[in-house]
């Protein structure tokens, strides 16, 4: 049986709003609904709501509670929007089993999200801050290019923020970055028994993937972050050729270079001119290039700040004993602190995140919401 508290029933709402990133999946419907829902439960809750359409369609909602006396802002932060649904029967449909909720989005990120709204409300129901505000930041888009959390960053700073994705109830202070990098090598199209005329770029992109294997045993044997371990890359597409009997005049490859905080986006680019460079002074016909198609910094809090350890104090209120951990997926978290705003993960644990058997743990849900509440009356108490 679900135990029916109104953050659990705001979350099978939540679950019950397709909300699918439309520019992963086109045609998808988007954060429009859903971001009413969140607006409206912000309103319910006493807080002042703004709502800022950052594409068509598609609304960050903005909530403030303000505390009678000037203090530092404290900012939760989640997204709405949630990957594709392909292999699920009814992904919008909540379902609770063996003290999990199942559904898209159960915990990439909805349970955040709801566990943050109940904060909200719990503490505007408390009597609301003692001092400084507190924002709760619901934003679009994530999962593609994350537009909800720059236009966020453009208008709002924190002294603290928390994105609530999850974290198993852990304290992530880090994560990594990465670039996605588009290669091509050049060749000459002739046919298949004209040796002399044809230049074959499949081949010669193989000098470039070697280069790259080796380039990745480098990453995978050099520097290790504490939390996150190393760098790393993969080939991710191919793609060349026309006909068995023709050599093929191009061939394209695109790699994926995951960052270690401190590696700015850019970094992985460098190194694979470095190799395209190196291949033509072996080879002057040799000829190839590499452009960046996206990246994102990774993310690190400052050693020194407290943030994380008020959050584990608040955490243990709660009833549960946090760690300190990296994580390996990247998130919003980079964007806001690269903004200026010193920022960690903490959200409620589950399995299955993009794939069909997406749930979230019942028990982390009131835990997380818990440890806000009580993380909110130590910074704005
Ligand atoms: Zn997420």
């Amino acid at each position: 049986m679900p135990p029916h508290d109104r953050t659990m029933a705001l979350l099978e709402d939540l679950i019950a709003i397709d909300s699918v990133n439309p520019s992963l999946v086109p045609g998808a419907r988007g954060e429009a609904e859903i971001s009413r829902r969140v607006a409206a439960e912000c309103t319910a809750a006493g807080l002042s709501v703004e709502v800022h359409e950052v594409a068509p369609g598609r609304p960050n909602v903005v909530a403030v509670l303000e505390g009678p006396r000037p203090g530092p802002t404290l900012m939760f932060c989640g997204h709405v929007d949630t990957v594709g649904v392909a292999g699920m029967d009814q992904p919008f449909r909540p379902v609770y089993r063996d003290g999990r909720l199942y559904g898209r989005g159960a915990q990439d990120m909805k349970a955040g999200l709801a566990a943050m709204l109940g904060a909200a409300r719990q503490i505007a129901e408390q009597g609301g801050c003692g001092r400084g505000r507190l924002v709760v930041a619901a934003v679009v888009d994530e999962e593609h290019a994350s537009i909800g959390a720059e236009a966020l960053a453009a208008t709002w700073r924190a002294d603290a923020a928390v994105v609530t994705e999850p974290t198993d109830l852990d304290i992530a202070v880090a994560h990594k970055g990465f670039e996605w990098i588009d290669i091509v090598t050049h060749g000459r199209a002739a046919h298949g028994s004209r040796p002399r005329d044809g230049r074959d770029a499949i081949l010669r992109m193989g000098r470039v993937l070697g280069r790259l294997e080796g380039l990745d045993r480098q990453l995978q044997a050099g520097r290790a972050h504490a939390l996150l371990g190393t760098a790393s890359l993969h080939a991710s597409l191919i793609g060349g050729g026309r006909e068995l009997s023709s050599y093929p005049e191009r061939c394209s490859v695109q790699i994926e270079r995951r960052t270690l905080p401190g590696e700015p986006v850019g970094a992985g680019l460098e190194e694979v001119r470095g190799i395209l460079e190196a291949l033509r002074r072996d080879d002057a016909e040799f000829g190839g290039e590499a452009r960046l198609v996206f990246g994102r910094a990774a993310f690190e809090l400052a050693p020194a700040h407290r943030l994380p350890e008020r959050l584990a104090r608040a955490i243990e209120s709660a009833g549960h004993q946090p760690r300190l951990v990296g994580m390996s997926f990247w998130s919003d978290a980079s964007i806001l602190s690269a903004a200026g705003t010193p920022t960690v993960l903490f959200g409620p644990g589950g399995a299955g995140l993009h794939s069909p058997d997406e749930y979230v743990r019942v028990d982390d849900v009131r835990v997380c919401r818990e440890a806000l509440v009580a993380l909110a009356g130590d910074v704005l108490g």
